[in-house]
């Protein structure tokens, strides 16, 4: 896999009034999210952002420990299982396998 993204892990820290930024280690700020419309939900957008190195190595394992297992069984509705699904997450993600 190469990775294109900052590593993990990611933080997340209330950066005034009006929004959330979530940094990496160092400082360096990966993205803010805006709350001065809707904090609890910008807030949980922020988490799940932070959360995305994390998740990215769960998917990535599910993805290779479970790489021969599929129960799709419509091919015209592809990424119903897990593994696949996981896989789909990871391409959405520019992440490549
Ligand atoms: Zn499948």
């Amino acid at each position: 896999m190469g990775q294109q993204y900052t590593p993990g892990p990611w933080t997340t820290t209330q950066a005034g009034n009006d929004y959330e930024e979530i940094t990496a280690d160092g400082g360096r700020v990966i993205a803010t999210t805006s709350t001065d419309d809707d904090k609890g939900e910008q807030k949980a957008n922020a988490r799940l952002i932070a959360a995305a190195p994390e998740l990215v190595e769960a998917l990535l394992g599910l993805s290779q420990g479970w790489g021969d297992w599929c129960e799709c069984i419509d091919p015209k509705q592809p990424n119903h299982c897990y593994p696949c699904m996981a896989r789909a997450a990871l391409l959405h993600a520019g992440v490549t396998l």
